[in-house]
């Protein structure tokens, strides 16, 4: 068995049957993602466009694909057709041109909002504060052809595993206030999209629904 078979093996059998696992292949080639999805991986993350639309017609049609990385709105009709999940949508405008997208071709695009939980800087997602404020001033529920599935996050890069617990933490109430605020009629708004190779056991504890794994599957990326 190849190296990443076996820790997409290994990984499966440690999580429950209720986390949903993304193996986040960007800056892997092809053949490594064969690999995974012949153990049996069926969801792989990408987060960048053109890399993901380069590599997704050499492979199986059956890959559900999740976008992970900031999108640009010039980008959005290109993935529209095909994507199965878009877990980074940080604006507003980013979603309403989503759902335009997908209105043309009577498509529904699950979407995850990603708030920003990091001290860092560069990462991208809504402010708390900014969601609420657009989920007060625009009825995203009319939105019709994106779905809203949940939230996704990223922590700090640290060692500091009570900081990163905290910042998990911080994002489940966040996934909790949103659903009795403004998403207790949907029955789609259900995923907790947290953790990485580094960090995916601590956001297990905190309640994470869905981790999104690279290096530990494919090894460390150049
Ligand atoms: C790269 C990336 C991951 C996976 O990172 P690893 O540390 O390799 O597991 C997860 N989520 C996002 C948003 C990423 O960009």
């Amino acid at each position: 068995m190849s190296d990443i078979a076996g820790n997409i093996i290994l990984l499966g059998s440690q999580l429950p049957s209720t986390v949903r696992l993304v193996a986040v292949s960007k800056m892997k080639p092809v053949s490594d993602i064969i690999e995974a999805y012949n153990a049996g991986q069926k969801y792989f993350g990408e987060n960048r466009v053109q890399e993901l639309l380069n590599k997704k017609d050499l492979l199986p049609k059956d890959i559900i694909w999740h976008l992970i990385g900031h999108l640009q709105s010039n980008k959005v009709k290109y993935i529209v057709p095909f994507i199965g999940m878009i877990q980074s949508v940080d604006s507003y405008k980013l979603l309403v041109i989503i759902n335009s997208e997908a209105l043309k071709i009577e498509k529904v695009v699950d979407c995850l909002l990603q708030i920003h939980i990091a001290t860092e800087e560069t990462k991208f997602g809504f402010s708390m504060d900014e969601l609420c404020e657009n989920l007060k001033s625009y009825n995203v529920l009319n939105l019709k052809n994106v779905r809203i599935c949940g939230v996704m996050g990223m922590a700090t890069f640290t060692s500091d595993t009570n900081k990163v617990k905290k910042e998990f933490g911080y994002l489940r109430d966040c996934f909790y206030s949103l659903k009795d605020g403004y998403f207790g009629s949907s029955i789609y708004f259900k995923e907790l999209s947290m953790g990485m190779s580094g960090d995916y056991e601590l956001a297990l504890k905190e309640g994470s629904t869905m981790i999104r794994i690279g290096s530990l599957i494919f090894g460390q990326r150049k």
